[in-house]
């Protein structure tokens, strides 16, 4: 915990209320025990990936913010709320996307800034946002959560960086799975003092009203691995070698054409399961 408490001292910008003589150290210690735990965990069962849920933390004193954000950062996967097709999908982002600039974070869709013509979205999550999307030094903070009912949790608060990003829902459509991938791209936010979490605000391709109607069509879902690190290509790859249906939505996309390779995959995937 010492260790610990020494590297995030050195890696964040840390609130002063956080730092060894700051009235709030103790909660930066329980963080860093969790940190502890978990990894542990991890190593001990040979595990990639990982889910928790803020209903059920058991003796946990506050929901796993820090330290989820920096085992994603370290490749591990993470998904919230026992989503566990998403932590599969970072962890594959991760190790795809190993050794590149950028990294690959849980990310879901928050809210959206519906201005005409300047349509943008607000990706973010109770906590669990990884800084390996930012460049920039995050700042180290302790907020308080409204829900699971446990001591406040202490969190990394930055914005991804600006630049070309995607994200990438798995669906269970029963008999099997599906993929879908939005090119997408981050952009400065506006200032957002009242969300102290790690956060993406993003434009997707190849505009918002075919982006939201293609994503809807096809069930994706509200939770995605955003990636900084690869592209559509290497998804594409992977869809491949997964044998896993991949639907792309990019500055390409009409709905009318996705409707109807969503329609013509339907029947695609039933013969190929026959055959
Ligand atoms: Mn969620």
């Amino acid at each position: 915990i010492d260790a610990l408490i020494a590297e995030y001292l050195d890696s964040y910008e840390v609130a002063p209320e956080l730092l060894p003589d700051g009235d709030r150290h103790a909660s930066l210690r329980d963080a860093a025990a969790i940190e502890v735990g978990l990894r542990s965990f991890l190593e001990a069962g040979g595990f990639g990936a990982f889910t928790d849920s803020f209903e059920d933390l058991g003796g946990l004193k506050q929901l796993p913010g820090l330290a989820v954000q920096r085992l994603m950062a370290q490749g591990y996967g993470f998904g919230a709320e026992g989503d566990w097709k998403t932590a599969i999908l970072v962890r594959v982002a991760n190790v795809m996307g190993a050794g590149l600039p950028g990294g690959a974070s849980l990310m879901e869709d928050y809210t959206y800034d519906l201005v005409p013509g300047n349509e943008r979205i607000l990706g973010a999550h109770m906590l669990e946002v990884s800084p390996s999307l930012t460049t920039r030094k995050p700042r180290l903070e302790i907020h308080p959560l409204g829900i699971g009912g446990k001591g406040d949790p202490v969190r990394l608060v930055f914005t991804a960086d600006p630049g070309p990003a995607l994200v990438v829902s798995l669906s269970d459509v029963r008999d099997r799975f599906r993929l879908v991938a939005n090119v997408v791209e981050n952009i400065d936010p506006p200032d957002l003092p009242k969300l102290p979490v790690g956060r993406a605000v993003w434009r997707p391709a190849p505009d918002f009203a075919t982006s939201a109607a293609c994503w809807l069509a096809a069930g994706a879902a509200h939770h995605t691995v955003m990636t900084t690190a690869v592209g559509l290509e290497v998804f594409r790859d992977f869809a491949e070698i997964a044998g896993i249906e991949l639907l792309e939505i990019d500055e390409t996309t009409t709905v009318r054409d996705f409707a109807r390779e969503l329609r013509w995959n339907q029947a695609y995937y039933r013969l190929a399961q026959g055959l």
